[in-house]
């Protein structure tokens, strides 16, 4: 089968290409050679991120860096001294274009590590790509040199009239994973007029024609959250079977196991998986807490508001597999449920707060501390919450989409920043109208949370054992608000 390049779009640019990475293929290792030109100082410090953006953990890819070597254009062996962990001196001898070359083991296949065997190749590009230091804004051209018969799958610009791609500045490249392999492209479609497409290796056998149906109507319900389409493409990167997922702008790269499709279980799980990743290119990537951007590639960013940036992406999960017709209101439910039956088992949420938890995810693990809160659970149930709140005190004529709209007109697009914790909390009290003192005390202490309150809005009960289910005489409000919620 034919495929790609998927981008093929073609942006002029009229700065000169300083940086230009070829990469080639030499299982486990990808070699790397690096051109940088312009260089006006005798010594240069390279430097590899610790982290990518999507993933808060330090993932130390220096550590994978093998035969690190520095030449002049002529060939004479520079010297270099290796600074920091993530760092290396480089002393050009008054060179101004200089080569790097170094190996990176690639053995990992995660969608936030280098992986590379003889039938597929994944790029997490913070992990491979150094750049100099304090020289994040500057453009990088790449040339990947794959495997014959392989196929390649990125989100990145293809340069004008060359084989390679480009990037604006190296926030950009590690923001663009790169797939390749003997790939299989499902059917694209359109959301918006723009296409949408979904590559994948080793995508196991399923219905596919119904699969991009229903991935259609969840971009769909996606898009209708904002109200905007604000990529020209997007791509969802299926690396193979496994665990995790990671946003980008425009694109998501994902572990799928296609098979997994022939439950409804399976399917509700695949498709509320798919939902997060793409509602992220709007909350984290550019919804986003002030701390996440520009971003600190040496230490990590850290920030207190993951329970809305993760929180609140897990609840439109729900919200957006059930708008797209996939899912009922008790599959709602069942999934708050779950969330809430986590969240109540774990003694932690005696002591730590869930924006606690989200400032120390980078030492208690992605998933927080063993017995601690998790802003994957306790931040769903707090959005659910405000929705709740915000449709009850507006008589159900408001909801957090207006938050989410608010949030991304206001500090995406004209401020063109992050927002933050007081900034975010002004949105959602000028919508409701109200002050939700007790919503944000939620967040930022251990109070325990009034479900009773909050989800009999919608006619909902908790039962002793965390069950939601729906009261037995609703007044109006309830039955509106409840109808429209999960609609
Ligand atoms: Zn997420």
């Amino acid at each position: 089968m034919k495929i790609l390049l998927i981008v093929a779009l073609f942006l002029s640019s009229t700065a000169t290409a300083q940086m230009h990475y070829t990469v080639s293929v030499d299982t486990p290792y990808y070699h790397v050679q690096l051109n940088a030109g312009g260089i006006a100082t005798d010594s240069v410090l390279f430097k590899m991120p610790v982290w990518t953006p999507g993933y808060y953990q330090l993932m130390n890819y220096a550590e994978q860096v093998y035969h690190f070597s520095a030449r002049d254009t002529a060939g004479n062996t520079l010297p270099f001294e290796k600074r920091a962990p993530n760092g290396w001196m480089v002393y050009t001898g008054k060179n101004t274009s200089i080569i790097l070359e170094y190996d990176v083991k690639s053995t990992r296949p995660f969608v936030a590590a280098n992986f590379l065997s003889k039938d597929r190749g994944y790029i997490s590009p913070a992990g491979m790509f150094m750049h100099i230091s304090g020289q994040i804004k500057q453009r990088v051209t790449l040339v990947i040199k794959r495997l014959p018969g392989w196929n390649l799958a990125t989100s990145l610009y293809q340069e004008k009239g060359k084989e390679g791609f480009y990037a604006v500045d190296f926030d950009i490249l590690y923001d663009s994973p790169i797939l390749m392999g003997k790939l299989e492209e499902l059917p694209d479609f359109k959301v918006g007029g723009i296409p949408h497409y979904f590559v994948a290796y080793n995508a196991g056998e399923f219905d596919q024609l119904q699969f991009i149906k229903d991935l259609q109507k969840i971009v769909q319900a996606g898009v209708d959250v904002i109200g905007e389409v604000p990529y020209t493409h997007y791509t969802f990167l299926a690396i193979g079977p496994g665990g995790g997922g990671i946003e980008h702008l425009n694109s998501a790269s994902i572990s799928f196991n296609g098979a997994g499709l022939q439950t409804r279980e399976g399917k509700i799980r695949i498709y509320n998986f798919l939902a997060h990743e793409y509602f992220h290119h709007y909350n984290v990537k550019r919804i986003r807490p002030i701390e996440l951007g520009p971003f600190d590639y040496d230490n990590g960013s850290k920030t207190r508001l993951l329970w809305i940036s993760e929180g609140f992406t897990v609840y439109y999960e729900y919200l957006m597999v059930k708008r797209a017709g996939l899912t009922t209101p008790e599959d709602v439910y069942k999934a708050l449920s779950t969330n809430i039956r986590a969240y109540e088992s774990k003694p932690g949420r005696l002591e730590q707060s869930v924006a606690a938890a989200s400032y120390e995810t980078w030492a208690d693990g992605p998933f927080g501390r063993s017995g601690g809160v998790s802003y994957y659970d306790k931040g769903p149930v707090i959005g659910a919450m405000l929705d709740l709140k915000i449709r009850h005190e507006t008589n159900n004529k408001r909801s957090l989409d207006d938050v989410m709209r608010a949030l991304y007109q206001q500090y995406y697009k004209q401020a063109g920043r992050g927002f933050t914790e007081a900034e975010f909390r002004t949105v959602c009290e000028k919508i409701a109208g109200v002050e939700l003192t007790e919503l944000f005390e939620y967040a930022n202490t251990v109070k325990p949370l009034d479900y009773r309150k909050y989800f009999g809005y919608a006619g909902l009960e908790l039962t002793a054992d965390f069950e939601l289910k729906p009261i037995t005489q609703p007044n109006a409000l309830q039955i509106a608000i409840l109808k429209d919620w999960l609609r």
